[in-house]
């Protein structure tokens, strides 16, 4: 199960990790208010869809505008109107498919001062059967992109559950980015507590595109995406109540409803399979004859 950015984020701040404070919005007139409680000089004005890619996402209607679904504002009127702009319309990023989605939430938040930008996520790496840190100084961009053309700069990093997180951990990610002086500290102790959550909450991912170093020399998290063990949401009704069916196939919401597990794909073939082992055999036959 995934969860909105701003969700993510009240999460992060509740473990007391950095992130800008900021407000959501469902309808367009609350836009106003909600910008006026944060301060400037800047608001971003961003889109909430289950999908990344949004900064270089675009809007299938006109009335959208061309600026994607991340939008750097500088008054308060102008993140309203940007807001309206956004809320109801279609992202399309690289992630959600030519269908895009449709934009039924926005996140207005206080814009930080970039110094720079990296990428951190966390993962369990089913090669080594662990909890896994994935870090780059390759921040805010296309991490499959990264580590296709230059692999050398991704540290992949993981925890031996006997030992737990431990701060060289923190270190060798710290140096990989290669900070300095108080934000070396800074990321021992958010990687730690990023870890903490992770086990907790019972993370399948949880990424941080971009983590960035602000101009005053703090870690911020400027993204987030969280995806949630879906058969240990029993263990955690907050989080089973941050669900948006609306993000979800309405296919395999209905399927849902009756415990079946139904995933909806392309094409004009169905496959009525006992087993996901025998499920991808079946549809890797049917792809092979030429269907
Ligand atoms: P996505 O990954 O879906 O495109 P992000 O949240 O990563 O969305 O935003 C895209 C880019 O917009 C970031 O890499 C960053 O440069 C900029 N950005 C996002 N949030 C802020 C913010 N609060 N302040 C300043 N810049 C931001
Ligand atoms: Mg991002």
């Amino acid at each position: 199960m995934n969860i909105h950015e701003y969700q993510a984020k009240a999460l992060l701040r509740s473990y007391g990790a950095p992130v800008s404070d900021g407000r959501v919005v469902l309808r367009a007139e609350e836009a106003k208010t909600a910008a006026g409680e944060l301060d400037g000089p800047v608001w971003v004005v961003k889109a909430q869809i289950h999908a990344g890619g949004r900064g270089k996402g675009s809007f299938k209607e006109e009335g959208a505008g061309d600026k994607g679904g991340v939008r750097i504002t500088k008054s308060v009127s102008e993140a309203a109107e940007e807001a309206k702009k956004m809320l109801g319309r279609t992202l399309v990023t690289k992630q959600t498919g030519e269908a895009g989605k449709q934009v039924g939430r926005i996140y207005i938040e206080e814009g930080a001062a970039i110094a720079k930008e990296f990428y951190l996520a966390l993962l369990v790496d089913r090669v080594t059967s662990r909890v896994s840190f994935v870090a780059s100084t390759e921040g805010g961009m296309d991490i499959e992109e990264v580590a296709e053309k230059t692999p050398e700069k991704i540290l992949s990093l993981s925890v031996d559950p006997a030992t737990g997180y431990q701060p060289f951990h923190g270190r060798r990610i710290a140096f990989m980015l290669e900070l300095e002086g108080a934000a070396v500290k800074q990321c021992v102790k958010l990687m730690g507590t990023l870890y903490q959550m992770f086990l907790e909450k019972d993370m399948e991912m949880l990424e941080i595109n971009p983590l960035i170093l602000t101009e005053g020399g703090e870690l911020k998290c400027l993204d987030a995406k969280m995806g949630f063990d879906s058969n240990a949401i029993y263990r955690h009704s907050d989080i089973a109540e941050l669900r948006d069916t609306t993000e979800e196939d309405p296919k395999e919401l209905e399927a849902s409803k009756y415990d079946l597990n139904y995933i909806a794909l392309d094409g004009e073939i169905g496959c009525m399979v006992n087993g996901a082992g025998l499920a991808m055999a079946t549809m890797d036959i049917i792809k092979l004859y030429g269907a």
